[in-house]
């Protein structure tokens, strides 16, 4: 474990590092409170620190409270050393935030043995602090996982849901226009009657890769279910929605079979938010469009 030494008399600097020498530290030397400030500032310095009390620049004491002033100030443990002994030194250096206080003259296995005691705070702090980088990580696993759509990388439905309603109240509440793309890919059944599930997958995948690419990236792609997917368009008005649900058309015309060997298509059907009309309205217009889509004959844009 490293450890920080703050000592400015030459021969005590000394005498503590031969304390600690050969007791598996790795040791810090300074020889004045700013050079040990400079130590403390650098990447991956100690964090369990001897300090003398009285020294040019700053003081032992001064560096405890900068110390603990830092974020992760509650992560060191902090022996104040110096000869000043009486009980109100002691609360003082001990208040001001130290962790320890030994006056000199002292014993080495005495000093020793109370830097112990800090090594063993100091790791566990650092079981800790990698126990919570590794929580905070699962975390962030499980919030992409439960957003995302397996097959595809898309957001599901849930999250779009949530999405959706967050935005429809913030479109309302400062009036700015608002579209929705419902997607669905023509004749999917019958590509998996035909090739099997692996080339449906493959299609779809293909369709999500060209919704991430053709997409804006304020705009929320979605996979709805199945074959079904949908768009959000904030601060887009109908004509807007028109023009990326056409460019969606026809680069899956255009690249379907290039990518899957399979030339599918895909219909659309676009509506944009009318004044107070709830989210399940909208999506009945989207939905409606989408069918009138496939009913004239598929591979268009329809406006609801
Ligand atoms: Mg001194």
């Amino acid at each position: 474990m490293k450890i920080l030494i703050a000592e400015d008399d030459t021969i005590s600097r000394r005498m503590l590092e031969k304390v600690f020498n050969g007791q598996g530290y790795e040791i810090f030397s300074a020889a004045d409170g700013a050079a040990a400030w400079r130590i403390l500032e650098e990447p991956d310095h100690p964090h369990l620190l001897v300090l003398d009390w009285m020294m040019p620049g700053l003081t032992g004491v001064e560096i405890v409270q900068r110390v603990r002033e830092r974020p992760d100030g509650h992560t060191y443990y902090i022996i104040i050393l110096t000869s000043l002994d009486t009980p109100a030194d002691t609360s003082f250096a001990l208040d001001g935030g130290a962790d320890d206080f030994v006056s000199k003259p002292y014993h080495a296995d005495s000093l020793r043995s109370r830097a112990n005691v800090g090594k063993r705070i100091v790791s566990l702090y650092e079981k800790l602090s990698e126990k919570m980088r590794l929580l905070e990580e699962a975390h962030a696993t499980i919030s992409h996982l439960a957003a995302t759509d397996e097959l595809t990388g898309l957001y599901n439905r849930r999250f779009f849901n949530e999405h959706f309603t967050q935005s429809l109240s913030a479109a309302r509440r400062y009036s700015f226009p608002l579209s929705l793309i419902m997607a669905d890919i023509d004749k999917f059944k019958t590509v998996n009657d035909t090739y099997g599930h692996a080339a449906g997958d493959k299609v779809l995948k293909a369709f999500a890769d060209i919704l991430r690419t053709v997409g804006r990236t304020e705009d929320i792609c979605a996979r709805w279910g199945g074959e079904e997917f949908i768009i959000l368009l904030g601060h887009t008005s109908c004509a807007g929605a028109i023009i990326v649900a056409e460019r969606v058309r026809s680069v899956m015309e255009a690249e379907c079979q290039r990518i899957t060997s399979i030339a599918v298509t895909v219909s659309l059907g676009v509506a944009e938010l009318n004044g107070d009309e709830d989210a399940e309205a909208l999506l009945k217009r989207a939905d409606s469009a989408l069918y009138r889509a496939k009913d004239e004959g598929r591979n268009r844009v329809v406006v609801g």
